[in-house]
């Protein structure tokens, strides 16, 4: 074929895809200078990705077979914008054959490899033919076409036990069993079958030796359609739950430079031997000392960005210069590998509820500025909806640095400065993975995850009066943030009023637990908090990342705080913490304003006026609504009386303990 009709310059590329790929293609599509077209469902209209390109355009009803999969869709959107060539990303229409033809047909690039590169690895067994042939090493295994139960049960005797019994047209680890000895053989192929049969309407199985304590390696390549193929180093991807990966790292902390050299070119043999153009990964398993090919993904990967730290590459950059018919810009010696990465996945999904994913609306989406060897990849932003309909993936949080031990501690910080409220996720199980000391040590196998489940997903310890200090220190942080941000705000700070000592009482509860309540003084002197009988000094000064420092008694310590209406989220020296803020309106001040004059109980905006001067009011009645950090607060008559005085208006930005209304007590 002309691989020039094939591979061409273009100028409109349409992203196939939704989340953090797309978002992370159209950002590299985009600094090269070419105009973006998103593809999007009902249920993705307000979109990160399709906010992000140029154009979008609506494929069809959220289910993803009626829309992202849909593909004389996908193909039609690209003919209404002028769309020349087709990024697909990960998952959906990435590794379809019949979707990478269908784009040459309609005149299209496709962003990828052909058809027939897809056809010749997609089949495990198919691929391990090739690749027998080519001389890259296999798992002893058979891979025949032969599948009466007398042939398998054989090769599973030959091969000896434990094996592992797989589907060739599998993924995402379906249809596939450990079995230990032959009496369980049967009745695996058996159940294996049905699974394979329902997920990929193939039922074909394969037999591998089971490696024991395996470690999944995997190299990146690229090929370019004038015949230069390069690799780009290793990755790690041992920590999985379910086959599937969690944690991913490069390059592998198993191997050694000679297995390096080895694995890798491994690789570029399988790669070559089907010409390969594009950007595909090789998978092997490894028991820690030889690495055995299990199979080939003719896309990019989730952890692509792992190698694009250590190598300093963009990966996407490449794939779409070789979209366009141009060299790969490195010989295979000019690809360095420079330090450690490591990238953990975040989910919308309950680790503690055996990982059940979480949809709805994202209240609070915080992550911690890029740069510095941080890198995030993120599909979402405060204010979108996590759909039933997709991947429940939200982000990557991606940590480079010289070293793996310190990557590590990047990555944990990263992680632990992350904050996404009004769903779930896994970011607390993720820091409990990266800081474990068996995956500090690399001590882990595939099945490490599953084992230590328990001490993963196991509950955060509870609040120690530290927490509670930086609680009431994150309420007046963010007061204070209120109030700065209003520039007219008769209020200053709480600290500094020079009228005399004031006290506000703050309630908090963890969990099911019991109320632990916090007192501040302030006024005229330094301020302080106490809770039971220990009294501390208390100074807080905000921090670049929008946290703050916390000085208790003369000692500094970093917290980064969350708060959600009564909900704070805090992240101190001693890890993550939850709180409940029970009433947050219940602060009390010692020098009480007159008890016929109504006053802001925090600073706050007037947001509405319920009665009007003159009026006669029942005791309680409401008076005006005050919106205090997102939340409103209705202020109402203490006793019955008469409305003698509004001193507000809707609008007014208030200082605390300000006047707001006076009411005058009805005559006995
Ligand atoms: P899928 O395509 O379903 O993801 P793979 O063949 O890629 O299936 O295997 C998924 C995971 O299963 C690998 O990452 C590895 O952890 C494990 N695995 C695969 N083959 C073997 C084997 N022969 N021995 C031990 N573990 C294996």
């Amino acid at each position: 074929m002309d691989r020039s009709r094939l591979y061409r310059r273009f100028r409109t590329l349409l992203i196939a895809n939704r989340g953090e790929i797309a978002c992370r293609v159209i950002r590299t599509a985009r600094a090269m200078g070419l105009r973006t077209v998103a593809v999007h469902s009902e249920a993705d209209r307000d979109a990160m990705h399709v906010a992000l390109a140029d154009e979008a355009v609506l494929l069809g009803p959220a289910r993803a077979r009626d829309s992202y999969l849909n593909i004389p869709h996908v193909i039609e959107a690209a003919r209404e914008t002028g769309a020349e060539a087709i990024h697909p990303g990960y998952g959906f229409l990435s590794e379809n054959a019949e979707f990478a033809q269908a784009c040459l047909d309609a005149g299209l690039v496709f962003v990828g490899p052909t058809a027939e590169m897809m056809n010749a690895m997609g089949s495990k067994s198919g691929s391990k033919e090739l690749m027998e042939k080519a001389g890259v090493p296999l798992v002893p295994g058979y891979h025949g076409a032969a599948q009466d139960e007398a042939t398998l049960a054989s090769a599973a005797k030959r091969i000896g036990f434990p094996v592992l019994v797989k589907a060739s047209a599998g993924g995402g680890g379906r249809g596939m069993r450990v079995v230990n000895s032959p009496a369980e053989l049967s009745a695996a192929i058996v159940s294996a079958k049905r699974e394979a049969k329902a997920a990929f309407g193939d039922d074909r199985m394969l037999i591998e030796k089971y490696v024991q304590n395996p470690r999944h390696i995997e190299v990146q390549i690229i090929g370019d359609s004038h015949g230069n193929l390069l690799s780009l180093w290793e990755r790690e991807c041992t920590l999985q739950r379910r086959h599937q990966k969690v944690v991913e790292e490069a390059p592998s902390p198993t191997l050694n430079a000679t297995q390096r050299e080895s694995v890798c070119a491994a690789a570029r043999k399988a790669a070559a031997a089907v010409n390969y153009v594009g950007a595909g990964t090789i998978e092997f398993v490894s028991d820690g000392k030889d690495v055995f090919f299990i199979e080939m993904n003719t896309r990019l990967q989730v952890e692509h960005p792992v190698t694009e730290l250590i190598t300093g590459v963009d990966l996407v950059e490449w794939q779409l210069r070789v979209a366009f018919g141009e060299k790969l810009p490195l010989n295979q010696d000019e690809i360095k590998l420079n330090g450690h990465a490591i990238e953990a996945r975040v989910y919308a999904e309950n680790p503690q509820k055996n990982f059940m994913p979480s949809v709805g609306r994202i209240k609070t989406w915080r992550t911690p500025e890029g740069g510095d060897g941080l890198r995030i990849d993120a599909g979402y932003r405060s204010g979108d909806n996590v759909s039933p309909h997709y991947d429940a993936m939200l982000a990557k949080v991606i940590a480079w640095a010289p070293t793996r031990e310190v990557a590590l501690e990047k990555l944990n910080r990263g992680l632990e400065e992350t904050d996404v409220r009004g769903i779930v996720t896994n970011i607390p199980f993720l820091s409990a993975l990266v800081t474990h000391p068996a995956v500090v040590a690399n001590a882990v196998d595939t099945g490490f995850i599953e084992r230590e489940l328990k001490s993963l997903t196991a509950e955060r310890g509870s609040a120690s009066a530290f927490e509670l200090c930086a609680a009431v220190a994150a309420i007046l942080n963010e007061e204070q943030k209120a109030a700065r941000k209003e520039a007219h705000s008769p209020w200053q700070t709480f600290g500094w009023m020079p009228v005399g000592q004031r006290q506000r009482v703050f309630s908090f509860r963890q969990g099911q637990g019991a109320e632990q309540k916090v007192t501040l003084r302030y006024g005229n002197g330094p301020s302080t908090v106490s809770v039971g009988d220990r009294e501390s000094v208390l100074a807080l000064a905000p921090a670049a990342d929008g946290g703050f420092d916390l000085t208790l008694d003369g000692t500094k310590s970093h917290v980064v705080a969350v708060i959600e209406g009564h909900e704070l989220y805090l992240r101190t020296r001693n890890g993550r913490f939850d709180l409940h803020w029970v009433d947050p309106f219940g602060g009390e001040t010692e020098e009480q304003v007159g008890e016929d004059k109504i006053v802001a109980p925090l600073p706050g905006t007037v947001v509405a006026l319920l009665a009007e001067e003159g009026a006669t009011l029942e005791k309680g009645a409401a008076i005006l609504t005050l919106e205090v950090m997102k939340m409103e607060q209705t202020l109402r008559a203490p006793f019955a009386g008469v409305l003698t005085k509004l001193k507000c208006k809707v609008g007014d930005i208030v200082g605390e303990g300000v006047e707001l209304a006076e009411i005058e007590p009805e005559e006995a």
